[in-house]
């Protein structure tokens, strides 16, 4: 047995097993590559799942948290602390939204933006009972809350009941949202470029009538930009593209680059009429080492362009990307927008995914026929030519077994 084997094998004794991971244990990583415990080299294009924006290793940004860690890590809400403010300015400064409330995770902050979105409709009509509508095909977390607003049926089933009044409407229709509205609903949740469900980009038209519906109705409009924000799209958040703000907006994923945080942001309409203190908490939200991790990654995003960069080379990601859907037949479409891209594939993603790793290529799913691709925002031209060398050969050994 090789020492990775038993490695895997000492860790499946140990591990609840709720995740099938793929055979790799990764050991480090600089820039926009892993290394394995084997020394493997693998070219990065999914970056933890969206979350590694700076790649790995960034001198700057370690030097930040290891400064951090030797001040403080942890102080609980009850008090201030220097970073927590560095961070509220920058996430309310690139978001353009009035006040934020920092989570540990992505479903985290959906749980908080539906409970903001309850207390304003609950304090307006001084009764509870109100509704939500959500997107088909949607994906908003594991937790109960945030799963109940998640458009799948296979993920939500088994967990029945889950939070009630929640009613489910189809992505860029906005007849079928017209016809889930009711007196009760208080807000509607939606990604303006759906990741998990198979990287749809919502249409510019479609949000604006979601907006004013909501305006009409004083329904609390709910952007989930925990996967498409923080400069993935080619813009710090993907509702500034489309020209749509949102009442409530909910980020994670990339906001520390690496450590767990995320956040949901309000406008000072919603806050002022929402939650109070007693009404929402967390013990380690927004504590000193993830609020320095924040403040750093807005900062080096600003200095760098980082965001800008992202917009510069989308068009050549694109290019790169179509030319699989030119070369090869079981390539169907690209689906996407900036750094968030997806192919259709009419063979087994799973299978692709596997033939990648061996070929030094991370590479992630979205449902069973999307391979999806949220590489670290750093990643170059040559990074991109590198991908699809790579990404090639595993294309053109399944074209040969097909045509055998
Ligand atoms: C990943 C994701 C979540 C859940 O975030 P976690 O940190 O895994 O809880 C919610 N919404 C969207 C759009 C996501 O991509």
């Amino acid at each position: 047995m090789s020492e990775k084997e038993a490695y895997i094998e000492e860790a499946e004794k140990y591990l609840f097993h709720v995740y099938n991971r793929f055979p790799v244990v990764f050991e480090r990583g600089e820039g926009v590559r892993l290394y394995d415990t084997d020394g493997k080299e693998y070219l990065d294009f999914g970056s933890g799942i969206g979350v590694m924006a700076l790649g790995y290793g960034d001198e700057e940004y370690k030097q930040i948290l290891k400064d951090q860690i030797d001040r403080i890590l942890h102080t609980s809400n009850l008090f201030y602390h220097p970073p927590l403010v560095a961070a509220a300015k920058a996430m309310v400064k690139v978001s353009g939204m009035d006040r934020v409330f920092f989570t540990n995770s992505g479903a985290e902050a959906v749980e908080g933006a539906l409970k903001t979105a309850k207390k304003y409709a609950y304090l307006r009509d001084g009764v509870s009972g109100h509704e939500i509508i959500a997107m088909g095909h949607s994906f908003h977390g594991r937790t109960v809350g945030s799963l109940s607003v998640t458009g799948s049926e296979h993920y939500r089933e088994p967990f029945l009941p889950l939070m009630d009044g929640v009613r489910f409407a189809e992505f860029n229709n906005i007849d079928s949202v017209k016809e889930q509205l009711s007196d009760q609903t208080c807000a509607i949740i939606l990604e303006p470029v759906q990741g998990e469900g198979g990287l749809y980009p919502a249409e510019e038209s479609f949000l604006k009538e979601i907006r004013k519906i909501c305006d009409e109705r004083d329904i609390l409009l709910i952007f989930d930009e925990i996967q498409c924000g923080m400069g993935r799209t080619g813009s710090m958040f993907a509702f500034q593209k489309f020209g749509v703000r949102p009442d409530i907006l909910t980020c994670a994923k990339a906001m520390g680059a690496g450590v767990p945080v995320g956040a949901f942001l309000v406008t000072d309409r919603v806050a002022e009429a929402s939650l109070v203190p007693g009404d929402h908490g967390t013990t380690y939200g927004g504590n000193p080492l993830v609020c320095a991790a924040v403040a750093g990654t807005v900062d080096i995003m600003e200095k760098r362009n980082i965001v800008g960069q992202v917009a510069e080379r989308t068009p050549y990601f694109e290019q790169v990307l179509d030319s699989f859907v030119d070369r090869y037949d079981f390539v169907t479409a690209r689906r996407g927008m900036g750094f968030m891209q997806g192919l259709v594939l009419t063979i087994p993603v799973g299978d692709v995914i596997k033939k990648a790793l061996d070929q030094g290529l991370v590479l992630l799913s979205a449902g069973s026929d999307v391979l999806r691709m949220l590489p670290p925002l750093v990643i170059t031209e040559a990074d991109m030519d590198e991908m699809a060398k790579r990404l090639g050969r595993v294309f053109d050994e399944v074209a040969v077994n097909r045509n055998k």
